[in-house]
């Protein structure tokens, strides 16, 4: 197996771990909240379209944002 897709397959592990540790503890935002959260990164400068990542933290923000603990590297969450 490839060094990139090793690390592909470890993503998709520490990520499937993260939402079950999330819903388990009821962790998650509701739908609501998490696509307020969205379209404030779809108008945000550090928002890139093509991979669907914050340019500041990195994050795959279809994730982020449902995550109840996590916050806008810019606090521009902070209206939702
Ligand atoms: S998390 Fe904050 S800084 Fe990052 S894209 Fe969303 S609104 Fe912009």
């Amino acid at each position: 197996m490839s060094t990139l897709l090793r690390k592909f397959k470890l993503f998709l592990e520490t990520t499937q771990d993260i939402f079950a540790h999330a819903i388990e503890y009821g962790h998650l935002l509701d739908n609501q909240k998490a696509i307020n959260r969205l379209k404030t990164c779809n108008k945000c400068q550090y928002f890139m379209q093509s991979t669907q990542q914050c340019n500041r933290c990195g994050c795959f923000m279809f994730m982020k944002a449902r995550l109840a603990a996590t916050k806008c590297p810019e606090n521009k969450w902070e209206n939702e």
